[in-house]
Formats: C-alpha cells, structure tokens, sequence
C-alpha cells in the first residue's frame, strides 16, 4: 500500500504547528492542511468519486490548490492539473482526455469552465470563489471528519496524477505519474539538495504545471518546509513574498529571473533571506545567470526535466558540484544518455550532440490511453525527451536545444539557444527568442524577436549586425524584430509557436 499523501501526513506528525503554507492573507500549519484535506477527501467521497477515478483541479496558486490535491490524492483519486487559462474548448478536451469524474475550479475560469465540463460531461463541478451556472461553491465540498482520515490504499504503480504537457507541440498528451514516481522525485532531488526544514520556498511557478507540482510542492511538504504561495506570476508579487516570508529558496524558468532583474525597484526590498536560486524548465541564458547571481548574491543551481519525468531529470545539486550553464547530472538512481538517430550511445564530447534519453524511477508510465504515443517515445524502458544536447568528460550534460526547435537552413543545423545567447550579451537586449520560418529557397529562415530592457535602444538592423559579427554565416538572423513583449505560456516559459507565421 503506498499512497504519496504520506508526504503530508507524516509532515503533519512531525511537526504540526508549523506553517505549511504562507500566503498574502495568512497561513495555514500541517494540522491544518491535513484536516481541511481530509474533509475534501471526505467530501469527495461522499459525492462517490472512487479510487482511480480522475478530478480535474484548475486553481492558480491559493492554499484551495494544495488542500485540494491532497484531498483527491488521499480519497485514491488521480489529479488533473489544468491551467486557470483554459478555454472551454481546451477544458472539455482535458477532462474527456483523462475521464474525470469531477472539476475544482476558480471564479475567473469558472464560465469557461462549466462549458467545457457541461462539454465533456462532468456534472459536478466546484467553484473557488463566485459559481458560474450548474456549478457550486468550493465550501460545499469539505465534510467534516473526526480524527484523521485513513489514506486510500493504491500501489506505487497507480497513477496520482494525469499532466497534460505544455502543448507548444501537437495537441496536448496527458502524462500518467505515479505514486512512486512523484514521492521519488521529491524525495530523491529535496536530499541531494539538501532541503531544510526551516526553508521557506517561493511558490511563483505555477503548481498546475509539473515544476511546481512536484519541484516544488511535493518537495516541500516532503521535507516538511513552508511554501510562499504568489496566485500568479509577477515580479512585484513575488518580490513582496520573498521579503514578507525571509523565503530562503527561489525556484523559477528563466523568464521570471529576467523579470525580478528587470524590476524598477528591485532595490528597495529586502531580498537577504535568499539562499539558493533554482532554474529549470527552458535554459537560462548565461548572460541573465551572471546578472542574477551578481545582484541577488546567490548561486542559480540549474535543473533540467520534463512533465514526462515529473520532474526533475539532472540537477546541478550544490555549490561545490556545480558547473555553470550545464543542466547538472542524472538524479540519484536515474540513468540519462545521449543517443544517435540510430539509437547508438554517443561518447561525451561537445561534438557529440544526440538525443537525451533516461530511465529510472522517475519516468512516467505512459501518455493516459494513448498506446501509440507512448510507444513513439519509448524505447525499452527509455524515454526518448526531444532534446538535443551532449555530456562532458566528468558527466555533466548540456542542452543544446528542443530536437523539434532545431532550425535547418540551407541544409545546416542551427540552434536557436546559440543564437539566443548571443543577443542576450547585446547590452539593451532584456530577453530574445529565435524561430525558423518556412523559406522557398532555404527550406527555413533563421528569425529573432526581442525585448529591449526599459530605457534602452536598438534597432533591427543594429541587432542584426552585432549578430553577424559574432557567428558564422549561416546562422545570424537575417531579421530582428523588436517588440514591447514576448507571448509566455502560463507556466512563464516564451511561447514561441505563436511567434510562428500563421500558415
Ligand atoms: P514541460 O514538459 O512543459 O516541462 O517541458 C519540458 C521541456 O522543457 C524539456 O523537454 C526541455 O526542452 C525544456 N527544458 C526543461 N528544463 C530545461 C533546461 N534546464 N534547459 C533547457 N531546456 C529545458
């Protein structure tokens, strides 16, 4: 019997009266979070949604988020996390996708919402907040238990969570996790970082997508820390946070790094309580890594997953053992591999760039009735990621690019990181993104956008030619475009598809 709920219960034993949630207005001990999870769990019950039965749950980050998650986990339930961004379309195609059984949802989602479960046929449907038509208030759900509320008894093997990936490709997939693999991926990375209880860590990336869920979520009530919930990205908020709560770990994709640099008044907080910083989910430019270690005075470890991995894949676990700009090595227990189109293991080398390929524990067990998917991405046990990159003499593995983001021109390989990288040193360049677009004589062109930081200038074809000075031929853009934003997905990461020229 295994149930990843015992993260908290056994939290909850060891130290009940200590905050388990910091938020903007209080906060909530483990006591607490495990009674009020236990009433949902209850509530859930009570409404006869059974173990193995899937509740989609599409919060931002408010303390409903995480009292809810173990409320489904503890009744043996499957978590589908889903963003608060979704339209009714994209929520029916969500909850037919993993055959829920119920919704949790919030006031701002709440209409789109209903649709798509009236859509997918999901009846019972539970607002946080104001209720839309056919919906009722999150308060109904909770019923009261005496005691502590037993944890349904599942298998490592069973699914907990069902997690529609980002979907900047092909139409979303939902990647079953399991118990063992979500308590193994926090356990294995909180220990090899050496996650304290007393820290207190920023809860700015959203918990509806896998780094939060289990990075820093599971993490955190694993090792029996505090979560600093921020509802939703922004630089102001999680400034306030950091300083209010003395939050010790910041976690973060790269574009959230930029923005705190970027604040107009970053000087006036009081930023001192910070430990460590972590990044992962898209590579941080080494420029952007430098200018937040220099300011903030603390060291970015970065980490490199996916939703398929739940998280975390390799982590750079410590000052001593990290090296900058690589994603770090395979996490205890997990092997990871560079491979040839061929399938062939490729020996470390910087000209060696394959395929990263791992297994171990933390691999999810399959897209969610999607056999055919699954078995694209698999091969014996290893889970072909999509990335393109290569290992070091000493182990230490760096991300080239995305396999499906590699730009061929005229018949050579460019990488859009490289190029990236290049404008990020351009002194007025705040973030920049680079795409190939379909080209009648070079099958694909080499294309830039970019943000400017507040105050400074720089035109096109000044960009262009810094570029050009800076790399061979074939690889500069041949055009920049300037722009006021970039558009993000909701968990922070440069959406890049809808830089792409609608066909
Ligand atoms: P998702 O499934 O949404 O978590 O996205 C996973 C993808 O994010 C990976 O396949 C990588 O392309 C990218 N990614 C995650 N971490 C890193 C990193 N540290 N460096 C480069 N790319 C990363």
């Amino acid at each position: 019997m295994f149930n990843l709920a015992v993260i908290l219960r056994e939290s909850a034993q060891a130290a009940p009266a200590k905050p388990a949630i910091r938020h903007p207005g209080g906060a909530i001990t483990y006591a607490e979070l495990d009674e009020l999870s236990d009433s949902v769990a209850e509530g859930l019950a009570t409404l006869g949604v059974r173990p193995g039965q899937a509740v989609g749950l599409q919060l931002p980050n408010i303390p409903q988020f995480v009292v809810s998650y173990f409320g489904i986990l503890k009744v043996g339930a499957v978590v589908v996390p889903l963003s608060p961004l979704l339209k009714a379309r994209e929520v029916a195609y969500s909850l037919r996708g993993s055959d829920a059984r119920a919704l949790i949802t919030y006031e701002a989602a709440a209409k789109e919402a209903a649709l798509g479960a009236e859509d997918a046929g999901v009846k019972d449907v539970f607002v946080v907040g104001a209720p839309a038509r056919d919906t009722r208030p999150f308060t109904e759900l909770p019923v009261p238990v005496t005691g502590r509320r037993p944890l349904a008894a599942r298998e490592g093997s069973d699914t907990a969570a069902i997690v529609f990936t980002s979907g900047t490709t092909g139409l979303p997939k939902g990647a079953e996790l399991t118990h063992f693999q979500l308590y193994m991926n926090a356990d294995i990375p909180g220990r090899l970082f050496d996650v304290r209880p007393e820290d207190v860590v920023l809860t700015i990336l959203p918990l509806f997508h896998v780094f939060g869920l289990s990075s820093i979520l599971d993490v955190c009530v694993r090792f029996g820390c505090t979560l600093s919930l921020v509802p939703r990205f922004d630089a102001e908020a999680a400034l306030t946070a950091i300083e209010r709560d003395r939050a010790t770990i910041f976690e973060g994709v790269p574009t959230m790094f930029v923005a705190l640099l970027e604040h107009p008044g970053l000087d006036a907080f009081d930023l001192s309580s910070l430990r460590v910083a972590i990044s992962g989910g898209a590579p941080i430019p080494a420029h952007v890594m430098d200018a937040f270690e220099r300011r903030f005075g603390v060291l970015i470890l970065e980490g490199y997953g996916l939703t398929e991995t739940a998280a975390t894949t390799t982590f750079n676990v410590s000052a001593e053992e990290r090296r900058a700009y690589s994603v770090g090595k395979p996490i205890w227990g997990t092997e990871t591999q560079i491979w040839d189109e061929h399938g062939n293991r490729l020996p470390p080398g910087r000209e060696h760039i394959g395929e990263l390929v791992t297994r171990g524990f933390h691999v999810m067990k399959g897209y969610y009735r999607r056999p055919e998917a699954t078995a694209e991405v698999m091969t014996g046990g290893w889970l072909h990621t999509g990335d393109l990159g290569y290992e070091d003499d000493d182990g230490f593995f760096f991300i080239v690019d995305r396999k499906k983001e590699l730009i061929i021109r005229g018949g050579y390989n460019v990488y859009p990181r490289e190029v990236e990288e290049v404008l990020y040193t351009h002194p007025a360049v705040a973030e920049a993104a680079v795409i190939g677009v379909p080209d009648a004589r070079l099958g694909e062109e080499v294309v830039a956008f970019v943000t400017l930081h507040p105050d400074a200038s720089a035109t096109p074809e000044e960009l262009t030619a810094f570029c050009r000075d800076r790399m061979a031929s074939y690889k500069y853009p041949r055009s920049v475009e300037v722009r006021g934003t970039l558009p993000k997905l909701p968990n922070g990461k440069i959406a890049k598809l809808e830089l792409k020229p609608s066909r």
